[in-house]
């Protein structure tokens, strides 16, 4: 890869961006629009990680290592050098083509009558959840050619997992829930696998942003869970997802003083008692 290619790849990921996305937030500001913060290579009890946004470049006083966004990259996931470029061209490319891949099944929806079905015996029937969820349908057999017709190289497909190595959509006969860069898919058909996400972490907690600032927030396990109770006009819940929470949903649960309701099928008792010993002062977690 040439210089002015990797110049051009931290041009486009800003340092900040990253770390932000990653769950970094800085504790105070220096002069020159510096911050400081908490360092996310090392278990760092006082902030000690200095980030430039200007330059994109970062220093730990704590365990001394420092750099571009790639350097951070290598560091943050355990990469070697090119396996982090990948990486970094992957989470830039990602966004743009899994908007265009959710905005995609969204027409689908409404033109096949097996998926409104679906939903409607699920309890899924107000437009509006519909629309904040941005529920799509995926029903096989023409994305690929929709993304290729857009310029999408097939190549960039299968990298996202859109398109299997075959050739074929990956999402077939599936409702589909655009998740924080990645994509949720609930087969209608009862032979395939029921559930489907793209390759790479599920990412945070579902809808994390809008329920964050609430001092009670709801936990459930299943998308679907989710849509109904936002329809019946609960507003502070969200989803891990799955029974097992990742540590950067444990991380956003856990980073102010809150009570979180649990309401899952299984593995209840222990994500509670796990979220009580991380919660801070002030905090319950009711299974
Ligand atoms: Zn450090």
């Amino acid at each position: 890869m040439s210089r002015q290619a990797l110049d051009e790849l931290k041009q486009q990921i800003r340092l900040l961006e990253y770390l932000q996305a990653h769950d970094w937030q800085p504790a105070r500001q220096l002069s020159r629009g510096r911050l400081m913060g908490l360092c996310p290579l090392h278990a760092d009890h006082k902030p000690s990680f200095l980030v430039d946004p200007s330059k994109s470049l970062f220093y730990c006083y704590g365990c001394g290592r420092g750099g571009d966004v790639i350097r951070f990259a290598e560091l943050y996931h355990e990469l070697k050098f090119p396996q982090a470029v990948a990486l970094l061209h992957q989470w830039r490319g990602l966004p743009p083509l899994l908007h265009e891949t959710a905005g995609f099944y969204q027409m689908q929806l409404h033109r096949h009558t097996e998926a409104v079905a679906y939903l409607y015996q699920r309890g899924v029937r107000s437009p509006e959840l519909i629309e904040h969820m941005r529920i799509g349908y995926a029903p096989g057999g023409c994305l690929r050619g929709w993304l290729t017709q857009l310029g999408y190289p097939l190549q960039a497909l299968r990298q996202a997992g859109l398109v299997t190595g075959a050739g074929y959509d990956a999402y077939t006969r599936r409702i589909v829930f655009p998740l924080e860069g990645n994509l949720y898919g609930r087969s209608l058909s009862v032979t395939a696998p029921p559930h489907r996400f793209l390759p790479g972490a599920k990412g945070g907690l579902y809808a994390w942003e809008q329920v964050r600032q609430s001092p009670e927030v709801i936990l459930v396990e299943g998308l679907f869970d989710y849509a109904v109770l936002w329809q019946a006009g609960f507003r502070n819940v969200t989803c891990s997802m799955g029974n097992h929470l990742n540590g950067r949903q444990y991380r956003q649960l856990c980073d102010r003083p809150r009570t979180v309701y649990l309401a899952f099928d299984a593995a209840q008792t222990a994500v509670a008692s796990r979220l009580r010993s991380r919660l801070p002062a002030g905090s319950e977690s009711k299974a």
